[in-house]
């Protein structure tokens, strides 16, 4: 079911989230929830369980749908207890996010991460992103933790840029 998305200045978006350690019915139902509310948003290529205010640690990432960088794309991934493992490289891309509907901004990223999370079922895997994948990722993961992209913006002032109204 496509779910309402939580906004900035919502105190849920700055908060960790908690690990999952109970793998049932509500783990799935929040993955199929996340993917729905994910398909639902233009151009979106993931979402964090804290953007429809579950404080958990799941997220799901899909950017096989992007124009550019979807050729690249490993496909779907719910994430449920995500961590970034590795890190290498710097890559700054432009970013927006469903929480933040009206600023885009700047943001400097690993290039590549390894990432270690754990499926539905519990089972424990590693995956290895690049380049928009794995800012894809890093901006999830993020949410997790209670961090926003602004967060990452280095400069404000020349970083920060007003999301065009269709
Ligand atoms: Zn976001």
């Amino acid at each position: 079911m496509q779910r309402e998305i939580v906004l900035v200045p919502d105190p849920r978006l700055s908060t960790p989230c908690a690990s999952v350690e109970n793998f049932g019915e509500e783990v799935r139902q929040l993955v199929e929830d996340l993917t729905d509310t994910m398909r639902a948003g233009v151009g979106s290529v993931g979402v964090a369980a804290p953007q429809i205010g579950e404080m958990w640690r799941v997220a799901v990432v899909d950017t096989s749908n992007h124009r550019k960088f979807g050729p690249a794309s490993q496909g779907f991934f719910a994430l449920i207890n995500p961590k970034i493992t590795t890190r290498e490289g710097e890559r700054e891309g432009r970013e927006g996010c469903m929480s933040l509907p009206d600023f885009t901004a700047n943001v400097r990223r690993a290039q590549t991460v390894t990432v270690q999370y754990q499926t539905v079922e519990g089972e424990v895997k590693t995956v290895v992103c690049t380049d928009f994948e794995a800012v894809a990722m890093q901006h999830e993961i993020d949410h997790l933790d209670g961090i926003l992209f602004l967060d990452r913006v280095s400069n404000l002032q020349t970083d920060v840029f007003p999301r065009k109204k269709k």
